[in-house]
Parts: structure tokens; C-alpha cells; sequence
């Protein structure tokens, strides 16, 4: 705190990430000017009510002004490359994030998890796995609390999920253990190439005492010493079968019946296998594991189980807002359901869709879509449906539809084209479920 003590602070982009900032900042007698593109942006009025006395500019960024800084605290949902803040940057004044912040100021061992998907599951579980161990656990980052919120705790250790937003302005974490789960295509709207989202990615893997790596995903590979690798086969940890019964291993030894884990699908036994690698620097037993994976039922908008209407079970993936996570969602259903009916669409932002092919080929009767890219999703089957938003997709899943089918939204891109957030996306779906089932 003491090396920003006397410097001109702007926090760069107001909402969740910045009001923490900027709460963080006034807690320890600092001041910031608040800096934020948008007019109205959200937390202005929180911003009003609490601390009113700190200079605000609220619209178009100002170069002169953020050239003035001396250091900026920017959000993840503002790019380097705006070109107010790449103009900062190429003026020396010094750019990071909470993240990077929350890295100066503590000690206490912080396992780090980045990936284009399963992020939120594996840092859940990996906080719940600790906390059943008995330590003192923080949860942050991307998901839940804003990290700089974290440090107002006496925790023994931080579970940190991190977006490549978050890494690009982060440079001096060094975790105990850091994973990057898996790359698929996504965010190409905010990077150069996919190698230089690929490369963000990466970063967390810098000064790690332990990389983590997926066996089968060459993206997710490093040369930091020492790693673990996970994945189906032929890792550190690993599935294995004995007398009939599948295992997690570890290096090839049985550690835990994989029926320990209540969320389904090989996808989630994968996130189980990143988990158990990201905390062997600590002391957990099997029991332990067990009664974590027992006790988690999955997160809100994750394949979550709507409702149960004429025979045909639907499925809530909002969250699935890249084409890896719908594949990842499509193939865990696809076992449990005589068919699949799919409801996809919203921004695509950029992503190759083609990947998406063969799975709608093989185990999808209808794909249902609607919002900004959906003709392109429509496009790459014969069995596609334009409609005009989740009601109408719903109302047509539901006819096309028979017993023993799965209805599942699994949209494969982001939702603000028409809602707030993949949250919201999701609940529309439960309440137009909820309707048809009346
Ligand atoms: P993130 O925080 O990275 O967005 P989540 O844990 O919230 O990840 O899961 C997002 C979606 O990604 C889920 O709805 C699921 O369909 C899919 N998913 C979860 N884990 C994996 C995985 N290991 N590989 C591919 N897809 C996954």
C-alpha cells in the first residue's frame, strides 16, 4: 500500500470489480478518481451515496486525464487495447488489476485456476474440499467476491478463478499451484489471435511453485517444474477401472471411487482430477475428498435440472457461453437421453462455430435458436429453427420433443446481446420452462 500511497490513483471501470477497488482503496485512507466509459455505470449510485467526496468522469475516456495518472486499477471488462488505456500505457503510466493488487499485498498460499471452461466447478470444489480439511479457505476472483474483499479476512488460503482478463493485468501472483483446464475458442472478440488468448492464459503458470497441466489438451501445457498432468488416461491423475468400478488415481494407484462425485458427466470428473492435482501440496485425505465431492450438487446454470415435463427432462446450461462448454454439455446428456433437443444463441463474439458440427450430427435431433448469431448456429445443421427468443423456443422444444428426451440450453455464446447476463439468460429459460409445464 505504502509504494501507492502518495500517487494519482484512477480506478478505470466502476460495477462489481471496481467498487471493490475503490472500498479497498478508501479503507486504507486512499483516494482515487473514478473513471468510467460508460454515462450511468452500474455502482454509481452506491458510489454517490458512500463517497461522494472522490472525483468521478463518468462517459467518453479522456486520454489527458488517465495520461495524468500515475498508476490505473482497470476492470477485466475494459480492454488494454481501448485506446485511451493503450495511449496510458505507451505514456509509462503503470496499468493493473484487483488481481494484481491482491498479489502485492499477501503471502498466504493462492491456488489459481484459469481455462475457457469449468472454472467456477473446479474452484468450488476445490474450496470445498478445503474447508472440509479444516482450513480457512478464500473464494474469489472471477466468481463470487471481489478478491481485494478477501484480504479483509485472516484466511489460510486463497482459491482464486481467473479470467485471461484478469492474467493480462496481473504479473506478480505466484501460486502454490496454478491449472489452466482447457483452451477452446472464446473472447475473440477482445484478442488479436487465439494464440495471444492462449498466451494470456499461460501467464497464471508464471512463478508457480506447481503447473498443472490437461494431458490431452496441448494449450493448457508448460515447462514449468514441477507439473502434474491430468486427464482420462495416462496422467498423474487419472480414471482407471478395478473389478467393475471406476477410480480416480493417482500416479496409477486407486485413490477414490469416481461414484464419490455427485455431479456428472466426464467433463466433471476431469474438473474432479484438476481439483485433487491442484491441492496435493496440502494435507486431504480420501475421506475428506469424499465427503466434498458427495456434498456438491453442481452450480446454478451448469446443466442444472429445470423440470421434468411429459417424459422429457430440461436442463439449464447458460453458463455453457463458448462452443466447448455446449460440446462438454451436449456429450455428458446426450448418454442419459434417447435424443437431445438443443437451444442455442446469443453473440458467438467471433468464435469458430464448425467444431459444433458433428456433435449436432450425432446426438441432436432440433437445435433451437435465437438472438444475434443464430443464423450461423442454424446454419450448420439441417435440423435448425430460427425463432425469435426463449419463449417461442421453449413453447417449440416442447412439441418437438418426446418422452425420454432431454431439452437442453446450452447456447454456446454469450448472452448480452439480449439479456443482463448468462444469469439472467437462464432464469428465462426456468420461467418459460415452468410456464410450458402448467
Ligand atoms: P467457467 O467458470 O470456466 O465458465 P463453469 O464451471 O462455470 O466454467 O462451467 C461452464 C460450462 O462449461 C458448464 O456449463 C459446462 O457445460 C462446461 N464445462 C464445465 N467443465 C468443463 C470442462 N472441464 N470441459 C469442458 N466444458 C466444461
Amino acid at each position: 500500500i505504502n509504494e501507492i500511497k502518495n500517487k494519482h490513483i484512477t480506478v478505470l471501470g466502476l460495477g462489481v470489480t471496481g467498487l471493490g477497488i475503490v472500498r479497498f482503496l478508501l479503507s486504507h485512507g486512499l483516494t482515487p478518481k473514478v473513471v468510467d466509459s460508460r454515462l450511468l455505470p452500474p455502482g454509481a449510485d452506491w458510489l454517490k451515496q458512500h463517497a461522494g467526496h472522490l472525483t468521478t468522469h463518468f462517459g467518453d475516456l479522456d486520454t489527458a486525464e488517465l495520461n495524468a495518472s500515475d498508476i490505473i486499477i482497470i476492470s477485466p471488462g475494459l480492454s488494454l487495447a481501448t485506446p485511451a488505456v493503450a495511449s496510458a500505457i505507451a505514456a509509462g503510466v503503470e496499468v493493473i488489476g484487483d488481481v494484481e493488487l491482491f498479489a502485492r499485498l499477501t503471502n498466504k498460499p493462492i491456488v489459481a485456476v484459469t481455462g475457457s471452461n469449468g472454472k467456477s466447478t473446479v474452484v468450488t470444489l476445490a474450496y470445498d474440499v478445503l474447508k472440509v480439511a479444516g482450513y480457512k479457505v478464500g473464494l474469489g476472483g472471477n466468481i463470487g467476491t471481489a478478491v481485494l474483499d478477501l484480504l479483509a479476512k485472516d484466511y489460510d488460503v486463497f482459491v482464486l478463478e481467473l479470467s485471461s482478463f484478469q492474467l493480462d493485468t496481473t504479473k506478480s501472483l505466484q501460486a502454490i499451484s496454478a491449472c489452466v483446464l482447457n483452451v477452446s475458442e472464446d473472447h475473440l472478440d477482445r484478442y488479436a489471435s487465439y494464440q495471444a488468448y492462449i498466451k494470456s492464459k499461460q501467464s497464471i503458470y508464471r512463478n508457480a511453485q506447481l503447473a498443472v497441466v490437461n494431458k490431452d489438451d496441448v494449450a493448457t501445457h508448460t515447462t514449468i517444474q514441477p507439473q502434474y498432468s491430468f486427464a482420462s488416461e495416462n496422467a498423474d491423475y487419472s480414471l482407471t477401472t478395478c473389478d467393475g468400478e471406476a477410480y480416480f488415481t493417482v500416479q496409477g494407484k486407486p485413490f477414490l471411487a469416481v461414484n464419490s462425485l455427485s455431479v456428472v458427466g466426464k467433463h466433471n470428473q476431469l474438473n474432479a482430477l484438476a481439483v485433487m492435482a491442484l491441492l496435493s501440496p496440502f494435507t486431504i485425505n480420501a475421506a475428506q475428498y469424499k465427503q466434498a465431492f458427495n456434498a456438491f450438487t453442481g452450480l446454478a446454470h451448469r446443466c442444472q435440472f429445470v423440470a421434468e415435463i411429459n417424459g422429457v427432462k430440461y436442463f439449464n446450461d447458460s453458463k455453457a457461453t463458448n462452443v466447448g462448454a455446449t460440446i462438454a454439455a451436449i456429450e455428458s446428456l446426450a448418454d442419459q437421453a434417447k435424443q437431445l433437443v438443443v437451444i442455442a444463441g446469443g453473440d458467438a463474439k467471433g468464435a469458430d462455430l464448425t467444431p459444433l458440427k458433428a456433435y449436432l450430427k450425432q446426438q441432436v435431433k432440433a437445435l433451437i435458436c435465437f438472438g444475434k448469431d443464430a443464423k450461423a448456429l442454424v446454419a450448420l445443421t439441417d435440423k435448425g429453427h430460427l425463432t425469435d427468443n426463449m419463449a417461442a423456443a421453449v413453447t417449440l422444444a416442447k412439441q418437438l420433443s418426446e418422452s425420454g428426451d432431454i431439452v437442453l440450453l446450452a447456447p454456446a455464446c454469450a448472452s448480452i446481446d439480449m439479456y443482463n447476463n448468462y444469469m439472467q439468460r437462464g432464469d428465462d429459460f426456468y420461467q418459460c420452462v415452468r410456464e410450458e409445464a402448467r
